[in-house]
Order: C-alpha cells, then structure tokens, then sequence
C-alpha cells in the first residue's frame, strides 16, 4: 500500500499528528486535514435471475474459479449506482432490484467490499471484452467459486445451505465445517 505524502488540496508535504486516541495519521497544518489511513470501497454483486445466479471470469485468469462482478466505487457514485453501472457494463443487463446484503474487509487488497443481491429484467448476457466468460449457473447447484472467497461468502449469505466447490471437485459436494464458516468466524 503507497503511502500518501502531499496534502491533496494544496500539495503540502505531510506530517505526522497524534490523534486524541493515541493513534497517528497523515495531517496537513496549512488545511488542517487529517488524512486518515483508509481502504478503498468496491462493490461485489450477486447478479440473480430467479433461481440463477450471474458469475464471470476475468481475462487471462490461471485458477479455475468464476467470480461475483464486482467494480471499485468511483468519486461522486454512491455504491447503488456503483452496482448499476458495473452491472451494465460488463454484461449489458439492466438491474430491476437491488438489495444491500453487508460489507467485508480484504484485507490483502485494502478494500472495503460492499456486498448487494440484484435481480435483473432479462437474462441476455452482452459481456465486456474484460471478461473471458459469463454466464448463469444454477442456484440449487454447487458453483464454482473459490472456497472462502468474498464471493462465496457474499452467496453464502444469502443462501446459508449453498455449497461452493472448484472445477476440480466436479461432482463432490464440499460439507466441510471450513466451507460453512462465516468470514466473521475467519477474521475475528
Ligand atoms: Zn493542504
């Protein structure tokens, strides 16, 4: 993670300031602006159609998994219209309702993840030329996500009982106690 340097409103070197709780953050004195150490948002969405649900794969990716579409919130977008535009320009549907489901942390990445649930009015897939694939995989059946994944959680909140399971376990259900954990059980 770049540590950030100059004040973004006047280009002033930062400093250092202690904080009331003891902590220290980037501080710039000419504005007064503390600059707070803070991950970047992003939005994951579980795209449904009635009992299907929208998963994708990226150019180039080596792993076998699919994922949930998901798009960093740009300045001035609340994350609804994140969702929207995301949804619209990699698959070319329109979102028709759009449920906030909560938020997570990667933490490797330094992302605040806002996860939604959307229903779309059609099922045509129009995908963007990000994407190598996309295309809808049955809910009642184990999908291919990557296990404790944020997108495997993202489904398994919605759907407690939902199994994911790679490619190469094909045909196994994964009934694992690791499988059906809570990213709060991972991370607390
Ligand atoms: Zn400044």
């Amino acid at each position: 993670m770049k540590e950030r340097k100059y004040c973004t409103f006047c280009g002033k070197e930062l400093v250092l300031k202690t904080l009331y709780d003891g902590s220290q953050e980037k501080y710039c004195d000419d504005c007064d602006h503390v600059f707070f150490h803070t991950p970047s948002p992003c939005v994951i969405v579980m795209v449904t159609n009635s009992n299907k649900v929208l998963l994708a794969r990226g150019l180039g990716w080596k792993h076998p998994y699919w994922a949930l579409i998901s798009g960093h919130i740009r300045s001035g977008e609340t994350a609804e219209e994140t969702v929207v535009r995301e949804v619209y320009e990699e698959v070319s549907l329109e979102v028709s309702s759009l449920d906030f489901l909560r938020t997570y942390v990667l933490e490797v990445r330094d992302l605040l993840m806002v996860a939604f649930k959307v229903e779309t009015e059609g099922t045509s897939i129009k995908k963007s030329q990000e994407l190598e694939e996309a295309k809808w995989f049955d809910l009642y059946h184990p999908l291919p996500l990557r296990p404790e994944s944020t997108a495997a959680h993202v489904v398994k909140h919605v759907f407690p009982k939902m199994m994911c399971r790679g490619p190469e376990r094909a045909g196994k259900q994964m009934h694992s106690k690791e499988t059906m954990r809570t990213y709060f059980d991972l991370h607390k």
